[in-house]
């Protein structure tokens, strides 16, 4: 799956939103996160996001692999 980190909090630009095919993109208050069991890996998102926050899960920044569980943890809440 892939993963949004500490670029978007607080920007929040959405560009990836509009890429995703199976619409997985979701929005909280402060950043956006990707649904882990709805991605299908394609990698559109990546690559149009202005702040560099999304990430393959593998290769999230080492800093930022709090994020992968960030992202989950936001749909276990809903
Ligand atoms: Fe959506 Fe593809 Fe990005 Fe997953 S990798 S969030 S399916 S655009």
């Amino acid at each position: 799956t892939y993963v949004i980190a500490q670029p978007c909090v607080d920007v929040k630009d959405k560009a990836c939103v509009d890429e995703c095919p199976v619409d997985c993109i979701y929005e909280g208050k402060r950043m956006l996160y990707i649904h882990p069991d709805e991605c299908v890996d394609c990698g559109a998102c990546e690559p149009v996001c202005p702040t560099e926050a999304i990430f393959y899960e593998d290769d999230v920044p080492e800093e930022q692999t709090r994020y992968t569980a960030i992202n989950a943890e936001f749909f276990s809440e809903l």
